[in-house]
């Protein structure tokens, strides 16, 4: 019998001459392609002009009698769309800082390792079992405010996704049954960064009050510095409004000052408002 072995022959095969010719053609074509889709990226809505016209409108510099400015002369032009991507969004201040100034030291008392499925504003945790979670002693701006926007993205930064040690003062939930806690992350003090680099004020929580003095220390740095929205210029009232059993202050026309039912309290100036420890009211933003 012949035990010759089924030898493939040798040299390339139409197949793979295909393949070559069909890779060599596709790199062409994404090296011809990759330069206009940054034109594309670059330009937005804007109308490009392609070349053509572009090398006829600079040929003949005539100016259009009306305008004086449009060239006049057939020009093609070229609808381009924004590519549908957005680009990531983090608020900024003129004060952002990253600086952690020592607030690296272990929690006191009983502690919780917790995951954070998402930051809801400053100041609100969603946790992974589904529990709410209110950062203690700190209250972030609220509403629609840069001020607002940037405290959350900068929590969000810190802590969303990650496992962090919660750690409880007296009083461990509030009467919306959220986790009252102060939070650590890779060893720092989360409450005290929001609040010494701008992104939160300090509010205090009784009968939580472990790390007020810090907390008030932090804000006073925070102030004096700059950091985070205390470097916004804000317009001067000649005075401010405060009411018994609440924590903002208002600008005398705040809308909510005309509907108190109660007599509020004069404020000389924001200084006075922050040794009081108040925060400023969302809609007026004072
Ligand atoms: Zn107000």
């Amino acid at each position: 019998m012949n035990s010759t072995p089924n030898l493939q022959p040798v040299g390339i095969d139409k197949k793979q001459v295909t393949w070559v010719a069909i890779t060599m053609i596709g790199v062409l074509l994404i090296a011809l392609i990759l330069p206009l889709a940054f034109i594309i990226q670059d330009s937005g809505d804007v109308e490009v002009k392609s070349k053509k016209s572009l090398k006829i409108a600079q040929k003949e510099p005539v100016k259009d009698a009306k305008t004086g400015d449009e060239p006049i002369g057939k020009v093609e032009t070229l609808k381009v769309k924004r590519p549908n991507f957005k680009a990531p969004k983090t608020p900024s201040l003129p004060g952002d800082s990253n600086d952690t100034f020592g607030l690296s030291f272990d929690p006191v008392g009983e502690t919780e390792t917790v995951e954070v499925k998402k930051v809801i504003d400053g100041d609100t945790l969603l946790l992974g079992d589904g529990r709410k979670l209110r950062l203690l002693g700190i209250q972030a701006p609220g509403g629609s405010s840069v001020e607002a926007k940037s405290a959350t993205a900068q929590l969000k930064r810190r802590v969303e996704g990650k496992s962090v040690t919660l750690s409880f003062d007296e009083k461990k939930s509030d009467r919306y049954k959220r986790v009252l806690a102060y939070v650590f992350y890779d060893g720092v003090f989360i409450n005290g960064w929001m609040v010494g680099n701008g992104y939160g004020y300090h509010s205090e929580w009784k009968p939580n009050t472990r790390h007020t003095e810090l907390l008030v220390t932090l804000q006073g740095t925070a102030r004096a510095k700059k950091r985070g929205f205390w470097a916004l210029e804000k317009d001067v009232e000649d005075h401010y409004l405060s009411y018994q059993r609440s924590r903002y202050f208002h600008r005398p026309k705040c809308k909510r000052v005309a509907k108190a039912k109660s007599t509020p309290d004069k404020l000389r100036n924001r200084d006075e408002a922050f040794e009081k420890s108040l925060i400023p009211c969302n809609d007026c933003n004072p």
